[in-house]
């Protein structure tokens, strides 16, 4: 069940130009699951109120992180000048985008932009677990400098080898492998052959997510029930 703490920030890491994670000291005795999402609120009034999903594993002890694409909004303002030290409220853990609940031995992960934190928690959490879970990531981005994680996820493709990765941009860079234009019924074919073997997880802004689950269930068939999505409202 989820409950409301008052946690301390243990580290602000700027993950990207115009994206920032926020580590915190965790609440005790608090489980959560890989993929779950927090509420976030940095003052009293309701504007700066925001779900917001959780980008580390369970496996990494000592601290929870958010990770929020920077706007202009005043909740993005706030969350610019936070420091270590200070404090928030949230309420966690929520929400159902998780393997537990959606249990499968062959997973393809579909993201755009800042969709990637709760899928970075879940590929995180099999890769550390050695859980021996398949895993394909399709990972759409306007330009290289727009990847978030792409360090990590580096890491995560040495450490495991039942993972890969395809980069999905619409502007091209030397040097850098991936597939330019959008994500389309093509790409999944090529990139994820046994894609009718996969349980999809979607996640990113709406229209994207909405597109996505269209593209699989019209253009290739794949059962509505085999579609986990995870909508990033506000985007
Ligand atoms: C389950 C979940 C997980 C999310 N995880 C992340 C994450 O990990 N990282 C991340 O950056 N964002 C995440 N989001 C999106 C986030 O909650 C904000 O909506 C988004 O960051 C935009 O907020 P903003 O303050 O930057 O922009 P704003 O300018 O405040 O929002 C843009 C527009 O969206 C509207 N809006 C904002 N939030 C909502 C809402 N909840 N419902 C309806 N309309 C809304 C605003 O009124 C405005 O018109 C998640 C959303 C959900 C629902």
């Amino acid at each position: 069940m989820p409950s409301e703490y008052e946690l301390k920030i243990k580290e602000v890491i700027q993950r990207t130009y115009n994206t920032k994670s926020v580590r915190l000291e965790v609440a005790p005795g608090v489980d959560y699951k890989a993929g779950q999402f927090m509420c976030v609120t940095l003052r009293s009034e309701p504007l700066c109120k925001r779900c917001l999903s959780l980008s580390t594993s369970p496996t990494e002890k000592g601290y929870i992180e958010f990770t929020k694409k920077l706007t202009q909004s005043d909740f993005s303002c706030a969350l610019n000048a936070l420091k270590p030290g200070d404090t928030l409220k949230v309420q966690y853990p929520l929400g159902k985008f998780t393997l537990e609940d959606n249990p499968a031995d062959k997973i393809a992960f579909i993201s755009g932009g800042i969709g990637i934190t709760p899928i970075r928690s879940i590929a995180k959490c099999v890769v550390d677990k050695k859980l021996g879970t398949d895993m394909v990531l399709l990972y759409a981005n306007r330009s290289v400098k727009d990847i978030v994680f792409k360090e990590d996820f580096d890491a995560m493709l040495k450490a495991y080898p039942k993972l890969k990765i395809a980069h999905v941009l619409c502007e091209a860079a030397p040097d850098f492998k991936c597939t330019v234009g959008l994500i389309n019924s093509q790409i999944i074919k090529n990139e994820v052959p046994d894609y009718q073997e996969r349980k999809f997880f979607l996640c990113g802004p709406p229209l994207m997510v909405e597109a996505m689950k269209k593209m699989l269930t019209d253009e290739l068939a794949v059962g509505k029930e085999k579609i986990i999505t995870e909508n990033f409202v506000g985007y």
